[in-house]
């Protein structure tokens, strides 16, 4: 793929990354590529701005997007690279079969973010657990009001510096079991990343916001039984030494790369890893005698979020003394460390960019 390279010619001053709030600071450029007449074309890199649309836009009226989130880190010896980014290409073609966006080129895909990341290298933060996060996006463009597949879109990748996730050290969260509203059903669009389904996700969380809680975690849409996500990450279990986490079968969870990773090093550290559905009555029984050793979110921002304490039916109940536990410490230890270059990557999960 030939991409057309439009530099800035007023670059911005760079924040700080000590406390920038995360995804509202946007480096300088941006990679556009447009579809049309069945292809992709126009692959370029140009300053960050507006793009233009019709009001009518499809994507404006009935949400046919989809997106990915990745990062860029930067290692000690200045390098930079991304971690298994071919994933989240993978599930972003998955993600356009369902909402009926045409996929990008795989290799194209690649190409275009490494070569974005390049021309905005000074970007990408030097400070320890900093790193460029990374969001491409397809939007259907055609200006009609007829409920039907867009035959134009629009493919973009903003990226943005984000400092540390934890400037203050690892503390567990305070979550709240979502008993009324759901995020996604079987059959539905759970396991795409796309817009809607965090629109439809939105009421929920501002409501367990309002009463103190950081997440909510979400159970499944059918019978409102089985747990499924914890606000947009997925969601692990330490239960009598077994690691438990929801299964992907229902295709209302999404699949996580960060959820993938953990799995195969749990494997690899000889933990039995079961995906399968757990109920939330399971679980609080596991807390109520003492077995559900640790439960930590995860996902590519914050890598591993440990559970400190749930509510449910009134009660809040403590995991393990609102502390991050060993294996939580240790999978964030293990993946940070392959990310930034600091430990080895036997899996090949490093993808370098420059
Ligand atoms: C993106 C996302 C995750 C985490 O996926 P990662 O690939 O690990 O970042 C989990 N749940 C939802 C709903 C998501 O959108």
């Amino acid at each position: 793929m030939d991409i057309k390279i439009e530099k800035t010619t007023t670059p911005r001053q760079k924040p700080q990354t000590d406390n920038i709030p995360f995804g509202s600071f946007f480096s300088d450029h941006m990679f556009v590529m447009n579809y049309s007449d069945g292809h992709w074309h126009d692959a370029r890199i140009v300053p960050y701005g507006p793009l233009t649309l019709e009001p009518s836009a499809m994507v404006l009226h009935y949400a046919q997007e989809v997106f990915e989130g990745l990062k860029a880190y930067r290692t000690a010896d200045g390098h930079i690279q991304l971690f298994r980014a071919t994933e989240n290409i993978a599930r972003m073609a998955r993600s356009c079969e369902k909402l009926c966006v045409p996929p990008v080129p795989d290799e194209d895909y690649l190409q275009a973010i490494k070569a974005l990341v390049k021309v905005d290298k000074d970007w990408v933060p030097t400070a320890p657990d900093t790193s460029l996060y990374i969001r491409p996006f397809v939007i259907a463009t055609d200006p009609k009001l007829g409920v039907h597949a867009s035959s134009t879109y629009i493919f973009c990748i903003i990226t943005c510096p984000v400092g540390s996730y934890y400037p203050e050290g690892i503390n567990p969260v305070r979550i709240a079991i979502e008993g009324r509203e759901v995020r996604a059903v079987r059959g539905g669009t759970g396991f795409a990343k796309c817009g809607g389904n965090y629109a439809a996700s939105l009421h929920a969380s501002e409501i367990a916001e309002k009463n103190g809680f950081s997440q909510v975690l979400w159970l499944d849409g059918v019978e409102q039984k089985y747990i499924e996500e914890v606000g947009s990450m997925n969601v692990m279990f330490k239960i009598d030494g077994t690691i438990v986490t929801p299964s992907l079968a229902s295709g209302s969870v999404l699949p996580g790369v960060t959820r993938k990773s953990c799995v195969q090093l749990l494997k690899d550290w000889g933990y039995e890893v079961q995906e399968r559905n757990i109920s939330i009555d399971e679980l609080i029984d596991a807390v109520k005698s003492g077995k559900l050793d640790e439960a930590w979110g995860c996902g590519t921002a914050a890598v591993v979020s440990p559970i400190g304490e749930i509510f449910f039916g009134g009660q809040d109940y403590t995991i393990n003394g609102n502390k991050i536990g060993p294996v939580t410490q240790k999978l964030y230890d293990t993946i940070t460390g392959i990310q930034w270059g600091k430990i080895a990557d036997p899996y090949g999960w490093v993808i370098p960019v420059c």
